[in-house]
C-alpha cells in the first residue's frame, strides 16, 4: 500500500518484539529445570503496541521497524497487516533475530525476564533515509526509546507534523531530542528520570514546568488510575481524570494511551487538547479491564463525551 495523501497518516518508528511467557509454581533456581503450567506467545514492543492501538481505533498507521529473518519476523509482519497497519516500511533483517522477551511468571506473581533486543537494535539512520518521504509527511510521528536513540532523533528532525515522543523506557540522557518534540508523554517514573526530579503529586507542576523548559511544546504525564496531567506553553497545567475501573491487567496501558492520543490528534483536530487526552485515557482505562497487551486494546469506539 502506498501512502494516501488524502488521509492523515500516523507513523510509528520503533520496536516490535515477541513475548514468550511461561507460568510456573515458582521461579527456577540456577541450573534447575522446572515444569510450568501454561505457555503463551504474544506480540509486543512499545512501538508496535502503540501502532496497533491506533490501527484498532481506525488510524491510518505505518510501522517503521526491524524484525529478524526468523519465523517471528514474518509472523509479526503478517499480523500487523491483518490488524490494518501498513508494513511497507517494516524491514526483515538478514541474519538477525526478532526482538524477544522470555518471561517466567511464578504463582506468587514474581517474574523473571530476559530480553534480547535483536533486530530492534539494527533500526538505523539509513532506515530513516529510506523512509524519508513517509516520515517527513506524517501527520503524527511517534517514537519511543526501545530502538537506537540517534535513529529516532534523525526521524524527529525530519518530520513536519506533530512529533510525539513516549520517553519509555525512561532515560536521563535524551535532552537533545526534546526541542524537536511537539509532545513529550511520560509516566511518573519516566518523568522522574527525564527531569532528574522526584515526582510527587505536590511537585508535579514543577516537574511539568521543568520538562516544558527543555523545548517541547506540550508535556503529558500519565498517572495510572488518576488519569493524566499536562502543560502546554503559555497555559496552566490541566489534570484530566479517567474513569474508575477494576483493573485486570495494566500492561501496555501507557502504549494504548499514546496510540489513542495520536489517533485522536489527527481525527479530532476540532477538539481542544484536554478532550483529546480525556479520550485517550478512556481507551487506556478500557484496555486495563482485559488481559493481555495488544489484545486488550479496544476497537473503534466513541471515547468522547464521557462524564466522570
Ligand atoms: P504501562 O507501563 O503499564 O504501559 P504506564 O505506566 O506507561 O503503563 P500509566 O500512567 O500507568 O502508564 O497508565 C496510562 C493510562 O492508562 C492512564 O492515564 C489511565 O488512563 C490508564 N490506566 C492505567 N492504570 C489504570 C487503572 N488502574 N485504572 C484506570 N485507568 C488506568
Amino acid at each position: 500500500m502506498s501512502q494516501n495523501s488524502q488521509t492523515s497518516s500516523i507513523v510509528v518508528i520503533g520496536s516490535c518484539s515477541v513475548d514468550f511467557t511461561t507460568f510456573a509454581p515458582r521461579l527456577p533456581m540456577p541450573g534447575e529445570t522446572l515444569h510450568g503450567t501454561k505457555f503463551m506467545t504474544s506480540f509486543g514492543g512499545k512501538g508496535a503496541n502503540q501502532c496497533v492501538a491506533s490501527a484498532k481505533l481506525g488510524g491510518n498507521t505505518y510501522m517503521i521497524a526491524r524484525a529478524g529473518d526468523d519465523q517471528w519476523g514474518m509472523k509479526y509482519k503478517e499480523y500487523l497487516k491483518i490488524v490494518g497497519v501498513d508494513v511497507s516500511h517494516f524491514y526483515i533483517t538478514p541474519n538477525a533475530s526478532t526482538g524477544i522477551a522470555q518471561i517466567t511468571v511464578a504463582d506468587n506473581g514474581e517474574n523473571q525476564i530476559v530480553i534480547v533486543t535483536g533486530a530492534n537494535n539494527l533500526l538505523e539512520i539509513s532506515d530513516v533515509h529510506t523512509s524519508a518521504e513517509l516520515i517527513k509527511n506524517a501527520d503524527v510521528l511517534i517514537g519511543q526509546l526501545e530502538t537506537p536513540f540517534e535513529t529516532t532523533l534523525a526521524a524527529f528532525k525530519l518530520n513536519k507534523g506533530v512529533k510525539l515522543l513516549n520517553a519509555a523506557p525512561g532515560r536521563s540522557d535524551i535532552q537533545k531530542i526534546l526541542p524537536y518534540c511537539s509532545i513529550l508523554c511520560v509516566n511518573e517514573g519516566e518523568a522522574a528520570l527525564v527531569s532528574g526530579m522526584e515526582v510527587t503529586m505536590s511537585n508535579i507542576v514543577e516537574v511539568l514546568t521543568k520538562l516544558l523548559h527543555t523545548g517541547c511544546e506540550t508535556v503529558i504525564i500519565t498517572l495510572g488510575e488518576k488519569g493524566a496531567v499536562y502543560l502546554s506553553s503559555d497555559q496552566q497545567p490541566i489534570h484530566v481524570p479517567c474513569k474508575s475501573v477494576k483493573p485486570v491487567d495494566t500492561t501496555g496501558a501507557g502504549d494504548a494511551f499514546v496510540g489513542a492520543l495520536a489517533t485522536f490528534l489527527v481525527e479530532r483536530k476540532d477538539l481542544p487538547l484536554h478532550q483529546i487526552i480525556g479520550a485517550a485515557c478512556e481507551v487506556a482505562s478500557t484496555s486495563v479491564t482485559k488481559e493481555g497487551t495488544q489484545t486488550s486494546y479496544p476497537k473503534k469506539f466513541d471515547a468522547f463525551n464521557k462524564q466522570y
